[in-house]
C-alpha cells in the first residue's frame, strides 16, 4: 500500500515556496533574481521588540508557559482588541498560535468535518483550501470580480450559500489584491451568513497596512450578533515585520476558543516563550515603526502602480491594503519567445522570471487564473529594477 496518507497526499505544494526555490536554484546558476514572490515586510523586527527578546533570555524566561499564552500577553492581545478594533474580549476568548496561519489551521479543525462545506472568496491567501481540504470539509471558491475591485457582492454571497456551508473566510484587506471591504458592504454580507447559522473567520493580518487615509474594519465590531459568530484571526508577523518569530493570535466565542487551546495543547502547546515577551512590547510598545514602514510602503506603492500602468500589457486594480499588486497578464496570452507560446498565467510568471529574471506568482495558485502576484515590501531600489526588467522582457514579446 501507500505509505503516505491519503490526506497529505492530497496537499498541492505552495506556489509561493515553488517560485522562491525555482528562483533560489537560478540564483545558484549565478543567475541574479529578483523575487517579488514572498509577503513579508523588507523591514527588520524594531529593536524596542528585539531588546525586550533579550532581556528575556537573560532573564531566562525559555521554558513552557500556559498553552493559550502569558496572561501579560492574553491581556496585552485583550487591550489591542480594544483600543485598536473597538471589540471586547474576555481573556478565556483568546488564545496565542504560531502564527495567523496555526491559528487558521487549529480554527478550521475545531470547526470543520467531512460533509461541511468553507466558502472561500477568491482571489485568496493560498493556505486556506489546503487547511481546509485537513479537515475533511470541501473549501468552494467564490469568485469576485475584477471590475468590482475584487469584492464579493452580497447577492454573489446568496447564491452561493447551501446548507451544508459551515463557514466563510474573509479576508480584508485582502491578499492577493489589496481590496478592502468597507463596513456597509462586509455588514451586509455578514448579516446575511449570520442569519444563516454560518460562522465568520475574520483574517485581518493586513489592518495596519492601508492607503490614502482608508482605515480598515474590525468584522466583529460591526454588531454584537455579527461578533457572536465571528473568530478573528491575526497576526504580529506583517505589522511589526516579525514573520520568523511566528506569533498570531485568534479571538472569539469561548467554546470555539476553548476547543483550540485543547488542540494546541496537544499540537505545539504554547509559542515561544521568548516571542511572548517580544510580542507584549510590540502591541503595548511604541507603534512609531509601523507608521514608519506604512509610509514607505504608500511610496512603493505609488511608484509600482504608475511603472505597471505604463506598461501597456498589463493592467492593475490599484490596491487599498496590504502589499500586494495583481496584475492582470492575460494580454500577453498568445504571444510566443524562444518557441514557448505563453497561455496561462504560469506560463506568464514563467516567462517574467526567464527573461526578465524576476520573480512572481501565478494567480492560479490564489485561485484565480490570468493574473500574477507582486509584493511591493521591497526596497525601491529592486522595485525599479524589477519594474525595468519587466518591461524591457515585455518589449522583446
Ligand atoms: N493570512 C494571510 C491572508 C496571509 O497573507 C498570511 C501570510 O502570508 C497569513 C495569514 C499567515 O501569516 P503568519 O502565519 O506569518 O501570521
Amino acid at each position: 500500500g501507500e505509505l503516505l496518507s491519503t490526506r497529505v497526499r492530497g496537499i498541492s505544494p505552495s506556489a509561493t515556496e515553488q517560485t522562491s526555490a525555482l528562483a533560489n536554484r537560478m540564483r545558484r546558476k549565478g543567475i541574479d533574481v529578483l523575487s517579488f514572490a514572498q509577503g513579508e515586510p523588507d523591514f527588520d523586527t524594531p529593536d524596542n521588540i528585539k531588546q525586550v527578546a533579550i532581556k528575556a533570555i537573560r532573564e531566562g524566561f525559555t521554558k513552557y508557559t500556559d498553552v493559550p499564552g502569558i496572561p501579560a500577553l492574553l491581556q496585552a492581545v485583550q487591550t489591542k482588541l480594544k483600543r485598536a478594533n473597538g471589540v471586547e474580549y474576555d481573556m478565556s476568548e483568546i488564545v496565542v498560535n504560531n502564527g495567523g496561519k496555526q491559528a487558521l489551521y487549529e480554527v478550521f479543525q475545531a470547526l470543520c468535518e467531512p460533509g461541511d462545506v468553507v466558502l472561500i472568496p477568491t482571489p485568496g491567501y493560498v493556505s486556506y483550501v489546503e487547511q481546509i481540504k485537513l479537515t475533511g470539509a470541501e473549501p468552494v471558491y467564490v469568485p469576485s470580480r475584477e471590475e468590482d475591485g475584487f469584492k464579493l457582492t452580497v447577492d454573489q454571497v446568496k447564491t452561493a450559500w447551501t446548507p451544508a456551508v459551515k463557514l466563510f473566510v474573509m479576508n480584508s484587506p485582502c491578499n492577493p489584491t489589496g481590496a478592502m471591504y468597507t463596513a456597509d458592504e462586509l455588514r451586509a454580507i455578514a448579516e446575511f451568513l449570520v442569519s444563516k447559522g454560518v460562522t465568520l473567520i475574520a483574517d485581518e493580518v493586513y489592518e495596519n497596512f492601508v492607503y490614502d487615509g482608508g482605515k480598515s474594519v474590525c468584522l466583529a465590531s460591526l454588531s454584537p450578533e455579527i461578533k457572536a459568530h465571528t473568530v478573528i484571526v491575526n497576526s504580529l508577523s506583517k505589522t511589526y515585520a516579525m514573520t520568523g518569530w511566528r506569533v498570531g493570535y485568534a479571538a472569539g466565542p469561548k467554546d470555539i476558543i476553548s476547543a483550540v487551546i485543547n488542540l494546541q495543547g496537544h499540537v505545539s502547546g504554547n509559542i515561544n516563550s521568548i516571542a511572548q515577551k517580544a510580542a507584549i512590547e510590540a502591541l503595548l510598545g511604541p507603534q512609531d515603526s509601523v507608521l514608519k514602514m506604512l509610509a514607505e510602503f504608500a511610496r512603493r506603492r505609488e511608484y509600482m502602480y504608475s511603472r505597471i500602468c505604463a506598461m501597456p500589457q498589463l493592467s492593475c486594480v490599484k490596491p487599498e491594503g496590504a502589499f500586494y499588486m495583481f496584475v492582470n497578464v492575460k494580454k500577453i496570452f498568445g504571444k510566443s519567445y524562444d518557441g514557448v507560446t505563453i497561455a496561462t498565467d504560469i506560463d506568464a510568471a514563467k516567462f517574467f522570471i526567464e527573461k526578465g529574471h524576476v520573480a512572481v506568482v501565478p494567480g492560479a495558485a490564489f485561485g484565480c487564473p490570468g493574473y500574477v502576484r507582486l509584493v511591493f515590501a521591497k526596497s525601491m531600489d529592486m522595485i525599479r529594477e524589477g519594474m525595468d526588467r519587466m518591461e524591457k522582457a515585455l518589449k522583446a514579446l
